[in-house]
């Protein structure tokens, strides 16, 4: 495989507040094509230091890749340092001028002094079309090296990657070499210590295959990768299925899919609505189903019933209730999930209510407990219609918001399962 190496430029990157996140996805779109990224730098906005990391990457690997301080402000000095350190002037580019124009005019604008900087490219340098901004970037061949310098603004280094990187890579002659394959498969309600143990004999029988398990409040990722050999099939695909018949229920996604995404397709298969009740997740789950588009066709409302005034006024919940059980309870979970679904007249009404800390718990309802309760309109023999789960969760506000974000969801996801097949049986 074809070496390759990632130079994220940026101050800002390196003082904290900000983390590099375009080198992961250039790493992985890289692997996809051939290229082992077999380091990745980071740099702040200096001319000297830039000149010094690309020395040593051109030196190393046959692809570099930069991203960042190509903007129009008087910080960003990308361009500068990659023409000192190939040793090519900068010059002004008509193509450049014209794409960055012809852009700015899209938007009602004209270029501005500072923006008209970014129309230096190196000389014998090709320019790359920005798809979705004005800032141009270029790629070089130098010293046998391939070198690209892409904007910072991720959306923008992402589509300029597309378009006009991955021709380049092409033509340079990666495609026929071997590259990296990777399969994710994403799973929730398992520790990795438990997917770990479960797949170790089936890792054993693909042992060209890496296991990676990564965890975060969404669940544990299981990201699968080979080193492909040209013209040969890797077994991957083999494995991902063996990995989801052994983890079964467990795995609600795949790729790039999330949890939402696959809760709305199948609410949308099935023709059923949904609405739901939140307490401790203050509109998360609402949020999450709306960031999917054509989510109108099955997501009817969301509530932030909050206080207890709220549960009583706006779902109908009878104080009394409240009071033998407290708001953080199986039975107000269950009746919230309800009310929910009678006021909106929807198929499922889904309902969320826990302690999110880090104050407000108790020796018997600790911080992270959750009730996540789901009430549906259903005639079927075999099918309750209210489903309640008591969940203990780790970890900060935010990520105990987001795991019963995602444990509600699942259980919609899980129901809806069992109602396909119990359609299929009927
Ligand atoms: P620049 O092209 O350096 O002006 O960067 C424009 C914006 O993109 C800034 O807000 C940066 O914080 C952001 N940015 C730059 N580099 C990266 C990176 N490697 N990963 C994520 N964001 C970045
Ligand atoms: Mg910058």
């Amino acid at each position: 495989m074809k070496r390759g190496e990632i130079i994220a430029v940026g101050s800002e990157l390196l003082i904290g507040g900000r983390l590099d996140t375009n080198s992961v996805f250039l790493s992985e779109r890289l692997g996809a094509l051939g290229v082992e990224v077999r380091f990745k730098s980071i740099v702040g906005d200096s001319e000297d230091d830039i000149v010094t990391v690309l020395t040593t990457a051109a030196r190393r690997a046959e692809i570099v890749i930069l991203t960042g301080g190509l903007g129009s402000t008087s910080d960003d000095c990308t361009r500068q340092a990659v023409a000192r350190a190939v040793g090519r002037p900068l010059r002004r580019r008509a193509e450049a001028f014209a794409g960055m124009s012809a852009r700015l005019a899209a938007w009602g604008r004209t270029p501005t002094v500072a923006q008209l900087r970014q129309t230096l490219i190196p000389s014998g340098a090709d320019v790359l079309a920005n798809p979705v901004g004005s800032a141009p970037g270029f790629s070089l061949q130098w010293n046998g090296s391939f070198i690209a310098a892409l904007p910072g603004v991720p959306r923008e280094a992402d589509a300029m990657f597309d378009a006009a990187v991955v021709p380049h890579l092409v033509t340079v002659g990666t495609r026929d070499d071997r590259r990296i394959e990777r399969r994710l498969l994403h799973t929730f309600g398992l520790f990795e210590s438990e997917i770990d143990r479960q797949l170790s004999d089936l890792m054993k029988t693909y042992r060209s295959i890496e296991l990676g398990l990564l965890a975060s409040p969404l669940g544990v990722t299981i990201a699968l990768t080979a080193r492909a050999v040209p013209s040969r099939a890797t077994p991957l695909d083999r494995l991902v299925q063996a990995v989801k018949r052994r983890l079964h229920r467990h795995v609600y996604a795949e790729g790039d899919q999330t949890m939402e995404d696959i809760v709305g397709r199948e609410l949308a298969k099935q023709g059923l609505t949904l609405a739901v009740a939140e307490s401790c997740t203050g509109g998360l789950i609402g949020h999450r189903l709306t960031q999917v588009p054509g989510s109108s066709r099955y997501f009817d409302r969301g509530v932030i019933s909050y206080s207890n005034e709220a549960k009583h006024e706006v779902l109908g919940i009878p104080l009394a209730l409240l009071r033998r059980h407290g708001a953080v309870s199986a039975h107000v979970a269950a009746a919230m999930a309800k009310g929910i679904r009678l006021k909106s007249h929807t198929d499922i009404g889904l309902s969320v209510t826990g302690i999110a800390g880090p104050g407000g718990g108790t020796v018997h309802k600790p911080v992270g407990l959750v009730y996540i309760g789901l009430n549906a309109k259903t005639s079927r023999r075999f099918f309750q219609d209210t489903l309640t789960e008591e969940f203990r969760f780790h970890g900060d506000r935010h990520s105990i918001k987001m795991r019963a974000s995602q444990a509600a969801l699942n259980m919609v996801r899980l129901w809806l399962k069992d109602m396909a097949i119990d359609r299929v049986h009927a």
